[in-house]
């Protein structure tokens, strides 16, 4: 592309890629399943242009020469041209085809609770993975790299040493809550036309209009940004429980980063969020750090009372707070609640590490899953579709994501902490409904930047230093304390 200048290279990079996150919203929103072959197609001819367009020797001479206005987005996109160029396209492909066939397998697998059926293509995924590694053999560690696909520029190392401290922190407190009896959970039914109204008026309040949002139906949510003028949030409502509340709330916070991005970066790269630990922050805060807060239901339980009179009429505030805030050790991840979700990830890291290390072999797995699940949550794996089945990231060649959730809470720890020091009266905005004033902090210090800076850079500048366990820990430790009427 010798004729265009760098803005043009990058804008058809970025409308590539526009075209591929349509393709996927629509596949698991809109398209008949009879769709699935032929978009899977499609989807494989978009992703191999889009690598032939990175990896094109004419980009990389225009990102040697970018101007002073552009050197931010230049040095974002060398660093990820770079790590394209020296991954063989045929290791891509294998990897690409190799995820395809085990999430398929997965699939059957964990509805047969058949962990040696699954094995094989587990296997061929970590060797895919181990050779990916070895493309940057200057790592410390070959699971840097993996890493690195979705957390740049943090080591193996580092991971290791803040997960450890976020465990001996979380256990002795997880220890105590679970000697008390757990608070009742709330077990009427919620119709779910009346969750999507409610999810829809807090939607709102946090910033949602029907003329650069969507909110759609899905089996597995999540938050397509086609652009920062088109969010696209997607959720499900089960009438069981409210989980489907504040699994939208998740995805609005993933949306807003999109949203709030700086438009001078729309159509870059760099338009959109750094890294998988930053945007699990935003999505984590809302749900959980406001979401099931004292102050956020002080304004909208009288609101929810209003739509579910027989699940919710008699309930006060505390019993609520208490029910959404309830700490149990649990089976299944994504169920878990927020002081031991970190520990599911602690587990997972370090079985994923040991698998790419050659420490621990594939078919010893379920056995080491077990154990491990026995030591850090104090329970039993009663079969493998509840233990190491249950997610579809290693079936689908995802190793090195899962830290990146635990990250996620560490840093939104760090931000709400910073947050609640610049605006002295948060807790009172957010319990009158104002939502408003912690969006735009975000939008200042977190989501204007998009991708220009590396999640440490960004935190840096935030909170002024790495990232740390301890404004997590104590957030949680003051909110369980309060809940459970416990000095914690
Ligand atoms: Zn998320």
């Amino acid at each position: 592309m010798p004729s265009r200048d760098l803005r043009s290279a990058l804008a058809e990079l970025a409308d590539i890629d526009h075209a591929a996150k349509l393709m996927a919203w629509d596949q698991q929103t809109k398209m008949p399943a009879g769709g699935a072959q032929e978009r899977g197609e499609a989807m494989a001819t978009i992703e191999r242009i889009a690598h032939e367009l990175l990896t094109d020797e004419a980009l990389g001479e225009l990102l040697e020469t970018a101007g002073e206005e552009d050197a931010a987005i230049a040095r974002v996109m060398r660093r990820d041209r770079d790590r394209a160029v020296r991954v063989p396209s045929e290791l891509a492909a294998d990897l690409a085809r190799a995820a395809a066939e085990g999430a398929t397998a997965w699939q059957r697998a964990r509805a047969e609770s058949d962990f040696a059926a699954f094995a094989p293509y587990l296997e061929r995924n970590v060797e895919l993975c181990r050779r990916y590694a070895a493309c940057f053999p200057e790592s410390e560690h070959p699971y840097d790299a993996l890493l690195d696909r979705h957390e740049p520029e943090m080591t193996t190392a580092e991971v290791r040493s803040v997960f450890g401290r976020l465990r001996e922190g979380l256990v002795p407190l997880i220890e105590t809550l679970t000697a008390r009896s757990a608070p009742p959970q709330l077990t009427a039914s919620f119709p779910a036309a009346e969750q999507r109204a409610l999810a829809l008026e807090m939607l709102r309040a946090l910033g949602f209009d029907d003329e650069h949002w969507r909110l759609d139906k899905t089996v597995h949510p999540f938050l397509a940004a086609i652009a920062p003028t088109d969010v696209r949030v997607t959720t499900r409502f089960a009438e069981d429980s409210l989980a489907g509340i504040f699994g939208t709330l998740h995805e609005m916070g993933h949306g807003l980063y999109e949203r709030q991005v700086d438009p001078a970066l729309a159509r870059t790269m760099v338009g959109t969020g750094v890294s998988s630990g930053v945007h699990e922050s935003q999505s984590r805060l809302w749900e959980n750090l406001v979401g099931r807060g004292e102050p956020f239901w002080r304004h909208w339980l009288p609101r929810a009372q209003a739509r579910f009179p027989e699940a919710l009429g008699a309930i006060s505030l505390d019993e609520f707070l208490r029910a959404v805030n309830a700490v149990r050790p649990s089976l299944i991840r994504v169920e878990a609640d927020e002081a031991t979700y970190s520990l599911h990830i602690i587990l997972r890291f370090e079985l994923e590490v040991a698998l790419v290390e050659g420490t621990l072999a594939v078919r010893d797995l379920p056995e080491a899953w077990n154990a491990r699940t026995r030591e850090l949550l104090g329970i039993e794996v009663p079969d493998d579709a509840h233990g190491v089945l249950q997610d579809v990231h290693w079936a689908s060649g995802t190793i090195g994501y899962f830290p990146t959730y635990a990250l996620g809470n560490l840093i939104g720890g760090q931000l709400w902490e910073r947050a609640h020091t610049d605006i002295p009266d948060l807790d009172e905005r957010i319990g009158a409904g104002e939502l408003a004033p912690l969006r735009e902090w975000l939008g200042q210090h977190v989501h204007r930047h998009g991708a220009k800076f590396t999640s440490a850079e960004l935190l840096q500048r935030t909170v002024g230093g790495p990232i740390a366990v301890g404004p997590f820990l104590s957030y949680l430790k003051g909110k369980l304390s309060q809940v459970y009427g416990l000095e914690l």
